[in-house]
């Protein structure tokens, strides 16, 4: 038995039934569909047999259309069809749904929709907390743009990701293309933290950033200064609690290479110098380190940038 689709698609005026591969009739206006999909402007602009010579399932005096779709990918994609003011546009926040609407935009040629399913997965949200999804989506419906956004996005995470729903949707070839980017991404990065000419070329000299430099040019401070020359600066040894950020941040920016990555770990410096309660570094560390994370976190993003271009390997037709 079927059943009848909620409003708008109830209208007691409607001029078609579409019915749901789960058997939910929507009583839809010809004329919405017809604008909104060529498809649909010929499939009821086709001449109507004469009465009797059809098997043209009626209803109500209505055509009834058996559709392939389920009625919640319908529904979404009807509220598209329909002018504003009678259905709002559905949220596509939900991943699971963008791609069967996806699919229905293209076989119906709904442009519009196909851009609005693009604008959903470039959702800066979605794509924070998700980046791997988009991609495995955006990879599986060729959509270029939106594949190498995707990627990029993964670089916040760890190269190997955790299972996602959406593994199937691409190849294995797909993935190892994406885990090499990641890890290409990760070797470009790498020279930021091992050759420090970016920095000394930023600060010219030693007078524009003592704060880097401890004890040396600070009697109260009480951090201590390294030892090795690993991160010195001109020749001088950096406060110790500089040196141990640099170390761990270049190993966490092999597994995630990423402006977001300096940002993170910069504010966990922070915290842990103000909680030293040194003299020189505590009420300072905030400004010098937040001006410090923006400039790494713009290198590192742009280290990675000319790395993108080599990702996308499924062409689409
Ligand atoms: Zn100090």
């Amino acid at each position: 038995m079927a059943t009848c689709a909620s409003a708008p698609f109830d209208h007691a005026q409607a001029d078609v039934i579409l019915r749901s591969a789960d058997g939910v009739e929507f009583r839809v206006f010809k004329l919405f569909l017809s604008l909104a999909s060529p498809l649909f402007e010929t499939l009821f602009g086709l001449p109507q047999a004469p009465d009797g010579a059809t098997d043209q399932e009626m209803k109500d005096g209505l055509a009834v259309i058996a559709m392939s779709e389920d009625s919640k990918t319908l529904d979404s994609f009807l509220r598209f069809c329909y002018p504003s003011t009678l259905a709002e546009d559905p949220s596509l926040e939900n991943l699971e749904d963008i791609l069967s609407i996806l699919a229905a935009a293209r076989k119906y040629s709904l442009d519009l929709i196909e851009r609005k399913v693009c604008q959903a997965l470039a959702n800066p949200k979605v794509l924070e907390t998700e980046p791997i999804r988009c991609f495995a989506i955006a990879q599986n419906a060729r959509l270029k743009h939106e594949t190498i956004t995707a990627a990029r996005h993964t670089l916040r995470h760890p190269l190997v990701p955790a299972q996602f729903p959406e593994i199937g949707l691409i190849t294995a070839s797909e993935l190892l293309a994406l885990l090499t980017y990641h890890k290409n991404c990760g070797i470009a990065v790498q020279p930021l933290t091992k050759d420090l000419k970016w920095l000394t070329d930023h600060y010219v000299n030693q007078n524009a950033c003592r704060w880097l430099l401890g004890p040396y040019y600070n009697g109260t401070c009480s951090c201590g200064q390294v030892t090795d020359n690993k991160f010195s600066l001109w020749g001088i040894q950096t406060v110790t609690w500089w040196a141990t950020y640099m170390q761990e941040l270049s190993e966490l920016l092999m597994d995630r290479p990423s402006g977001d990555t300096v940002r993170t770990a910069t504010d966990k410096t922070i915290q842990k110098v103000r909680s030293k309660n040194c003299g020189a570094c505590s009420s300072s560390v905030k400004a010098n380190m937040t001006e410090f994370s923006d400039l790494l976190a713009l290198k590192v993003d742009e280290a990675v940038a000319p790395v993108c271009t080599l990702l996308y390997i499924r062409e689409r037709f």
